[in-house]
């Protein structure tokens, strides 16, 4: 599916939306894994805050500057774990660091939620069954979102 936002906040509804949607459908066997991808500055962290909000957690999403990895409670489901990556700055041997970061690990776990920015870094380890989503900036206030 296709989208074009005008505005950070109809970026987040769409990234609430996805979150809710997830919530309804969610049936515990496999873990949940969003690869999101696109330049910087395309709204992928802006998406994820309202990704989270669509979770229910009331922390506020900002883009890690030296953490690669954040996890949340999800209230209300004490069987879920919403991980935010970010691997911005990830650098040389990007797939054996995530191995090392328990990446892998943890987008096995059924109890996760694993949203993942820059997963064009380590595409030849994520899981296949994900749901992938790029972000273009189009300018200005346009971005283009693509949900697979
Ligand atoms: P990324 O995580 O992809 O680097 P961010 O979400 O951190 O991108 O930043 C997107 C920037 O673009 C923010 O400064 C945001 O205010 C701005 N912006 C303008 N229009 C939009 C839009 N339609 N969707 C998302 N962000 C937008
Ligand atoms: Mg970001």
């Amino acid at each position: 599916m296709e989208y074009i936002t005008e505005s950070p906040a109809q970026t987040q509804a769409l990234g609430k939306k996805t979150a809710d949607e997830l919530i309804k459908s969610i049936k515990g066997k496999s873990a949940k894994v969003f690869a999101l991808t696109g330049d910087l500055g395309s709204g992928k962290t802006t998406f994820v805050q309202g990704f989270a909000k669509g979770l229910g957690t009331s922390a506020r999403i900002i883009s890690p500057t030296f953490i690669l990895m954040r996890k949340y409670l999800v209230p209300g489901n004490k069987f879920l774990n919403f991980y935010h990556v970010d691997l911005y700055r990830l650098e040389g041997d990007t797939e054996n660091e995530v191995i090392n970061l328990g990446l892998t690990d943890i987008w096995k776990n059924p109890e996760n939620i694993v949203v993942i920015e820059w997963a064009e870094k380590i595409k030849n380890i994520i899981p296949e069954v994900k749901t992938e989503i790029s972000f273009e900036n189009l300018g200005e206030n346009k971005r283009k979102i693509i949900i697979l």
